[in-house]
């Protein structure tokens, strides 16, 4: 097969870059660099309108190559638009592989993708990597949870081109960054030649309660053991500075909103902390968490599996635990603002 590069689908919202594409980016060129038989260079497609001036942004990100879709008819995403833009792209370019955010607009627009250009999609991954039992193998091995997340699979897409993927936000870094790297920016002249299926009427922002977990700093978890007692970790994420999330055994009765689940039927988070509180410690949660740079557990079974990923237990009760954790955080506060 012909075909060369890694494309990167990069996701903007009103002129801002989520934070996806930057994972992407950066994981696109460990996996260029990866590749050292042929050259390979990342290429940005970027879509909106009055977009252009992000495209160094790209750059700067990881991109060599940035092909940039500037159109009035971009101006909001349209599942048709967007799959005519790239469908063309990826006839024209030959990608060897196309990563996609796993984002609400990356699940929608990825399946499309896929059908117009005939090849496979592995959806809702958490890693990926060359093909590590083949020299000069560009083959991509995508992994994603299946069976309730109980076991992993890594699927390989042999026959078709570009193999693609959307990719959970939040299990990737975004640690590639070089302010003075230069790239080319390629304009791509979008001439729609269909009017759009989708009447785009009003757009109604969401309201979201408190902090998006998925960007907090510090959060305190709270699961079934600490059900009744969610004012307790509010508390505590006050004093700190953090957010309040649950596991899906709070949510699914109904005592905490879904936007602040963890897990994988709910967010990806990775804080600075994670203070587990009341949560056994099941796969399908700690798939959501697991990346928290320190995670403190707080439960009376020490055999809870929860345990087994944190940096620090304490086998207790987290409803006798967490006042005096209240008190001492207080007090270290007032200790800090008098001296
Ligand atoms: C397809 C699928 C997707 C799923 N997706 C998710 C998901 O996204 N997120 C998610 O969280 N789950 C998810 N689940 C559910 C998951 O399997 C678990 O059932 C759930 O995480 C359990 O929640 P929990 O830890 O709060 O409750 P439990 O498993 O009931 O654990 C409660 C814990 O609290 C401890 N405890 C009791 N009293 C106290 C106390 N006083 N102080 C401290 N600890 C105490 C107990 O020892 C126990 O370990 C999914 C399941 C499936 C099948």
């Amino acid at each position: 097969m012909n075909t060369k590069d890694i494309y990167v689908y990069i996701e903007q919202r009103d002129g801002v870059i989520q934070d996806v594409s930057y994972e992407l980016l950066s994981e696109a060129r460990k996996l260029v660099s990866a590749i050292t038989h042929v050259h390979f260079d990342v290429v940005g497609i970027l879509i909106g309108k009055d977009i252009k001036g992000l495209a160094q942004d790209v750059i700067h990100h990881g991109a060599d190559k940035v092909i940039v879709a500037d159109s009035k008819s971009c101006e909001h995403y349209s599942t048709q638009y967007h799959t005519d833009i790239i469908a063309d792209i990826i006839k024209k370019n030959s990608p060897d592989a196309l990563l996609i955010g796993a984002s609400v607009i990356g699940r929608d627009l990825a399946p499309r993708i896929a059908a117009r250009v005939d090849t496979g999609l592995t959806a809702d991954a958490t890693k990926i990597e060359i093909n590590p039992n083949e020299s000069n193998s560009t083959e991509l091995w995508i992994t994603r949870p299946a069976f309730g997340g109980n076991l992993f699979g890594t699927i390989v897409c042999p026959n078709h081109r570009p193999q693609m993927a959307t990719i959970r936000p939040k299990v990737l870094d975004a640690d590639f960054f070089d302010k003075d790297r230069k790239g080319e920016v390629i304009d791509y002249a979008f001439t729609p030649s269909s009017i759009d299926k989708v009447v785009f009427k009003q757009r109604i922002v969401k309201e979201t309660h408190g902090i998006d977990i998925s960007k907090a700093k510090i959060i305190v978890s709270g699961g079934r053991g600490v059900i009744d007692h969610f004012d307790l970790l509010q508390e505590v994420a006050t004093q700190l500075g953090g957010t309040v999330a649950a596991s899906r055994g709070v949510v699914d009765r109904h005592r905490a909103p879904k936007e602040i689940q963890v897990g994988q039927t709910g967010k990806t988070v990775r804080p600075t902390l994670y203070l587990a509180c009341g949560i056994s410690g099941a796969v399908q949660h700690t798939a959501g968490m697991d990346k928290s740079e320190f995670i403190i557990a707080i439960n009376p079974d020490a055999s809870a599996p929860i345990f087994g990923i944190a940096n620090v237990g304490i086998v207790g009760d987290a409803i006798k635990i967490l006042p005096y954790l209240i008190e001492e955080i207080k007090t270290l506060k007032e200790h800090h603002v008098a001296s």
